[in-house]
């Protein structure tokens, strides 16, 4: 089964962008994390160099030309699933799926220049594209058309010699290679990458349409429900919901010791920060739900003192911290090291007052 939930309306497109006679070489899927984006891009790359949906060229093909059953594009346009490089590219193994992000990849210092590694720098920076450019330049190993996902592409606007060398490759794109930028805020992207782009929104998938799919998937129906209400959108969650159930519950636990962080000085957050980290390699999705919690520990926060007439500083705080989360969930999708991606959030949030707690019970954070 597909790994895609939801987004039958972007499908579509893709299915028949990929069909057309020239594919655009430059798309921007826009919006929020784990809701499909990538597996949007990679389908785009699986619809682009299925061979069955394009067949190789052989000696002889140009005798059927004429007959209109050879002319005809498919209506529903869907990868083999089977064939080499549909296979490839689910593996995630394909030589010509690329993608770029923060960290050493495609980094190509330039001649005698002294460079130092980055593997855990938070930019995409001028060398990164530089190599990209270079292996752009050049024919794809095996595919019909090279695929490079740029994830996170704000990354780039950090770096504005970055950002205007890839404008000049997306201006006049070689032949051969398709640009996907993945990005969460697109108005942090120079507005003439935006414009070169064919832009994709894509949006949170219906609570319905998740709980659907999971069902189809076998889930048992009441636990579908729940995972779907409880995933806020994001299909890849609901499965892990699905599959894990426990994690659901904790919620009410996880705010409360959200509250107890926010009330605390730097020492106690930097020991949270750096037990956060520690779990991240062993459990990362019960960290992603933990961030989840703070989110909507912020967005309460907000919310309330909206309605409460709560000053400037302390709304100004809060919408910070929501911007401190992005942020860490970006940061731990590339290379940056977990626990200065867990220091930088937690240093990101205000301080809050707690009103009186009933319980003076010490923080415990394992
Ligand atoms: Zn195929
Ligand atoms: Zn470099």
């Amino acid at each position: 089964m597909s790994a895609l939930i939801g987004h039958r309306g972007i499908l579509r497109e893709l299915q028949s962008l990929a069909m057309s006679e020239e594919p655009p070489h430059a798309l921007l899927f826009a919006g929020p994390e784990s809701t499909g984006r990538t597996t949007l891009a990679i389908e785009y790359a699986r619809l682009l160099n299925c061979e069955q949906l394009h067949p190789p060229v052989t000696a002889g093909s140009s005798l059927f030309a004429e007959d209109p059953a050879f002319q005809s594009v498919p209506k529903s346009a869907v990868p083999c699933g089977e064939c080499r490089p549909c296979r490839l590219i689910e593996e995630g193994a394909h030589p010509d799926v690329i993608t770029l992000g923060p960290g050493d990849a495609l980094c190509r210092p330039r001649d005698g220049e002294s460079h130092t590694a980055h593997p855990d720098s938070r930019d995409i920076r001028i060398c990164q594209v530089r190599g990209l450019i270079d292996l752009a330049s050049r024919f794809p190993f095996e595919a019909r058309y090279r695929m490079v996902i740029i994830d996170p592409a704000d990354r780039l606007y950090r770096n504005g010699a970055a950002a205007h060398t890839i404008l000049k490759t997306l201006e006049e794109p070689p032949g051969h290679t398709v640009f996907c930028l993945v990005t969460a805020a697109p108005e942090d992207l120079l507005e003439t990458i935006v414009s070169r782009c064919r832009r994709i929104d894509v949006r949170p998938v219906p609570r319905s349409e998740i709980e659907a799919s999971l069902v189809a998937r076998a889930v048992e129906p009441a636990l579908a429900a729940r995972a779907a209400e409880a995933s806020h959108g994001s299909p890849g969650r609901a499965i892990q919901f699905a599959a894990q159930p426990g994690l659901m519950g904790d919620r009410g636990r996880l705010l409360e010791r959200c509250a107890r962080v926010a009330s605390e000085g730097t020492g106690p957050r930097f020991r949270y920060a750096a037990d956060a980290a520690e779990r991240w390699r062993k459990d990362r999705l019960a960290v992603l739900v933990e961030i989840d919690a703070w989110e909507s520990f912020w967005e309460e926060r907000l919310r309330g003192g909206a309605s409460e007439g709560a000053g400037h500083d302390e709304l100004a705080g809060a919408l910070e911290a929501m911007k401190a989360i992005r942020q860490v969930r970006e940061d731990l999708q590339t290379n940056v090291i977990p626990r200065s991606a867990f220091e930088l959030m937690l240093l990101s949030f205000p301080r809050v007052t707690l009103a009186a707690s009933p319980e003076e019970e010490p923080v415990a954070y394992a």
